[in-house]
């Protein structure tokens, strides 16, 4: 079994990102800029993007953080969507997820410019991702096919399930692993949780990709031997133990899995590593204008 180590592969990302920058530096071009827009003070939300801006330092960006609070009228954010898109500064922004629930996401991302749309959520980027022509993709699958490509797993022609088809990250994924492209060429199956009998799906998997939300939910007996398992989950579990109050935990029993596989990624330390890093490398195409042009 190998493990497929996010902390390992990310660094390289972003060592690769920061020669670029650097390069832009010295010949006299624009360092990347990523504004961040954070409604509220929900613990995870507040992690991931404290992640995010910490990145952006270790690369060379600049990074602006926007804090609103949880009150905040749609149309108020709205209005710091306008000013992001307006300015020439901004490369690209991201506004984080979940938004409260009075505020309309759909709405959201919409509005948010496609060439500084470096989540990649936006409808247009979407449908050019699903073409296979330029675009941002959504940084978690993205994140997963350079995992793939660092490790040169070959995946054309292997049957590939995704477990879960959220717009961010399950349905994605499975169009890419479709893609005619080096690391994609799968046999796609996307699983949801109108699926029956999802195990026997599963089981059939030569790459399992599971993106549901739900802690150590794939067990040892849903997966093949010598499969290649990516575990997108990031639940927070009570955990007494901890200073924190609780463990993150995947949505791979990973424990009991991690034996039967050819490769595996762990949580923490797998895919939620290659995300921000990802979004990194979206916001460097943004600044050189790679996707846009
Ligand atoms: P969503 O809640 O948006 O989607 C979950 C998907 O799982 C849905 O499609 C749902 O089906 C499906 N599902 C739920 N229960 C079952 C079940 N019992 N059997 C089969 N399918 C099921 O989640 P996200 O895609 O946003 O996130 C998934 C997980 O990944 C979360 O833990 C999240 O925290 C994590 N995540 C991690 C990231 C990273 O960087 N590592 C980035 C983004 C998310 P249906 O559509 O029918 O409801």
């Amino acid at each position: 079994m190998i493990l497929l180590d996010g902390k390992k592969i990310s660094a390289e990302v972003k060592a690769e990102i920061k020669i670029e920058v650097d390069k832009l530096r010295e010949s006299g071009g624009k360092i990347p800029h990523l504004a961040a827009v954070l409604v509220g003070t929900d613990g995870a939300s507040e992690t991931y993007v404290g992640s995010k801006v910490r990145s952006c330092e270790e690369v060379g960006f600049r990074s602006s953080l926007i804090r609103m609070e949880a009150a905040t009228k749609e149309d108020e954010l709205m209005k710091v969507i306008e000013g992001l898109n307006n300015n020439p500064d901004v490369d690209g922004f991201i506004v984080q997820l979940p938004l409260p629930k009075h505020i309309n996401e759909e709405n959201v991302t919409k509005a948010i410019l496609p060439e500084k749309d470096v989540d990649g959520f936006h409808p247009v980027n979407v449908g050019r991702m699903t073409l296979g022509q330029p675009s941002y993709i959504s940084a978690t699958p993205y994140g997963i096919i350079q995992m793939l490509e660092k490790y040169n797993i070959e995946t054309s022609g292997k049957h590939c399930v995704v477990v879960g088809r959220s717009n961010i990250v399950g349905r994605p994924m499975s169009i890419l692993m479709s893609q005619t492209s080096k690391f994609a060429n799968c046999t796609v199956t996307l699983c949801h949780s109108r699926t029956k009998d999802l195990a026997s799906f599963t089981r059939m998997a030569d790459i399992l990709i599971v993106a549901l939300g739900k802690a150590e939910f794939v067990t040892a007996d849903m997966v093949k031997d010598g499969a290649i398992v990516i575990d997108v989950g990031i639940t927070r579990v009570a955990d007494a133990s901890k200073k924190s109050g609780y463990t993150i935990k995947g949505d791979v029993k990973f424990d009991e899995v991690a034996p039967k596989c050819s490769y595996i990624t762990p949580v923490p330390g797998g895919v939620g590593l290659m995300t921000v890093a990802s979004l990194m490398k979206n916001t460097l195409l943004s600044a050189k204008k790679e996707i846009y042009k």
